[in-house]
């Protein structure tokens, strides 16, 4: 058989691993940094328009003021520029405001001029709009017509847009109203617009960009590189428990795989494995010591036959030696066949082809039938027989089994129950359950011997039955072990060396298959 390469195997998985591993760290790192930009890019677009509504409100609050003039009638309109030029915060904002403006009338025309601070006119549109594009008239006029302030559903003040060398800028535009009420009492309304460069904002919207772009491949790299490390550390142990697995064979199962103390998940594999080892040892060790037994077990009657027809030919000469050597041989045939056929049920019983055939029975009847049976050999070796049944226990059972269990049982007890002793068999039913108990006063079992009894051709040392035609085979409790485990019972002993044996089996009283009882009503009815 090909061995597998335990080495291309885990590097195929630390590679896998590995890959995962990377994958999922720049996946996450991916989204978080997508996120995070969008956030930084929202923060940063509210952060500018926060500045133009301050810089307007500072307009509104005085800084800029429109007449249109009134000598004479129709003439131009002026606006003035007014802060005070020694506090430093109004200057600046002021200098910022006058970096990028359009005053403009109702009709979209940028109005006249502005008045600066020292009285001289200047363009009521700043060189830098003037870069930007002025709105077209048409446009401004519609604005103003239809109000353009913050609030206004469908309006918002802030627009952007690019100058000749595609730099952005941000635009608030809005409606201010002349300082003087015209012959209607009517304010006349002008549309003022000021902007900012959003360079700034796009510039580390930019770097970032660059920066997280930049950082992905790194990241990459980096949870690869731990992915390799924490994978080939993790599968370094499960390498080491493969090549110990490989070294174990059918010779040496006595090799354990040393467990880490870690108390993880590999421990338990190690653990569970090492528990798979013992029990294939403990089956391998059977099997040895089953062989040992059958060898041992078929020799006696095979010498014995083979003794007999060694007198028959050589020796016998009348026909009653010839007869009795027939007749010794014949009963070692017996022996012989008898284990065979043993063997052959107790291995087709452990290996699962022989199935129970269960169906509703009267349990009570069958212990007193086997009980009739047995007072003739129980009278031979005089030794007393009762039986405590109730005369109705039905249960689920296999009847052939349960008889060859009951017999066993009992033969076993007149067997190793000597004169004037007495065996007692009980059947008592409870509610899901029963309980037979077979109890002898004979010779007992030592308690050292007691755990071995169950086992396939284990006679107890010095039990008592002479080496021969009626000596046990050793394999009557292995059965009834067998049949009470096929019904799901369990099977007790107690035993007192020269007091006497009790076997307790307790059965469950199953229900039998509705189509079988189904059946056997059929064949009832
Ligand atoms: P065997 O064919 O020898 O009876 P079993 O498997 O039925 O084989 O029993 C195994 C051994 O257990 C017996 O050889 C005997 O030593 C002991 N044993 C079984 N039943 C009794 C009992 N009722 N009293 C004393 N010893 C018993």
């Amino acid at each position: 058989m090909r061995r597998p390469d335990f080495g291309r195997l885990s590097r195929g998985l630390r590679f896998r691993l590995t890959a995962s591993y990377a994958l999922i760290f720049a996946l996450l790192f991916f989204i978080f940094a997508a996120l995070f930009r969008e956030r930084l890019k929202t923060t940063l677009a509210e952060q500018s328009q926060d500045d133009l509504n301050q810089e307007w409100a500072a307009m509104k609050g005085g800084y800029l003021e429109i007449d249109r003039g009134v000598q004479p009638p129709g003439s131009p309109e002026k606006a003035f520029w007014k802060y005070d030029d020694t506090d430093q915060d109004e200057s600046r904002t002021f200098a910022e405001i006058k970096s990028l403006y359009l005053i403009a009338d109702a009709r979209g025309h940028a109005i006249n001029e502005v008045i600066n601070e020292n009285d001289s006119g200047e363009p009521a549109v700043s060189a830098a709009y003037k870069d930007l594009g002025i709105d077209r008239p048409a446009d401004i006029e519609r604005r103003v017509r239809d109000g353009v302030a913050p609030g206004k559903p469908n309006a918002t003040p802030f627009t952007t847009r690019r100058n000749s060398e595609g730099e952005r800028f941000l635009i608030r535009s809005g409606i201010f109203y002349d300082m003087r009420l015209d012959s209607t009492g009517h304010r006349l309304p002008f549309y003022v617009a000021i902007g900012k460069s959003l360079e700034h904002d796009d510039r580390t919207l930019h770097e970032f960009t660059l920066v997280f772009v930049g950082v992905i491949p790194v990241a990459l790299l980096l949870g690869s590189l731990m992915g390799w490390f924490m994978t080939g550390r993790a599968l370094k142990p499960v390498l080491s428990v493969a090549r110990t697995a490989q070294r174990i064979s059918g010779s040496n199962l006595s090799l354990r795989i040393p467990t880490r103390h870690a108390g993880d998940e590999l421990d338990y594999l190690i653990l569970t494995f090492n528990r798979m080892i013992e029990g294939l040892e403990a089956s391998f060790q059977q099997i040895k010591q089953f062989s040992t037994d059958v060898s041992h077990e078929l020799r006696t009657p095979i010498t014995g036959i083979r003794g007999q027809l060694e007198v028959a030919l050589f020796t016998a000469k009348t026909t009653d030696q010839y007869r009795e050597a027939m007749f010794n041989a014949l009963q070692d045939i017996d022996r012989l066949s008898q284990i065979v056929r043993a063997l052959l049920l107790l291995s087709q019983a452990e290996s699962g082809q022989l199935t129970l055939q269960k169906s509703r029975l009267n349990l009570g009847e069958i212990v007193k039938d086997l009980v009739e049976e047995f007072q003739i050999p129980a009278e031979a070796a005089a030794v007393r027989l009762t039986a405590d049944v109730p005369d109705d226990c039905f249960a689920g059972i296999d009847r052939v089994q349960i008889e060859r269990m009951i017999t066993n049982l009992l033969s076993n007890a007149i067997k190793f129950t000597p004169e004037n002793g007495s065996v007692r068999v009980r059947l008592r039913p409870a509610e899901d359950r029963f309980e037979i108990v077979v109890e002898d006063t004979g010779c007992g079992i030592p308690t050292e011997y007691l755990p071995h009894i169950f086992d396939r051709f284990y006679r107890v040392p010095g039990s008592g039955t002479a080496p021969g035609p009626e000596q046990g085979l050793g394999l009557g409790l292995s059965f009834v072990a067998w049949i009470v485990k096929a019904h799901e019972g369990k099977i007790e002993v107690e035993s007192a060396p020269g007091k006497g044996t009790r076997f307790t089996i307790t059965l469950p009283a199953a229900d039998v298959p509705a189509d079988v009882l189904e059946l056997e009503r059929q064949s009832a009815g």
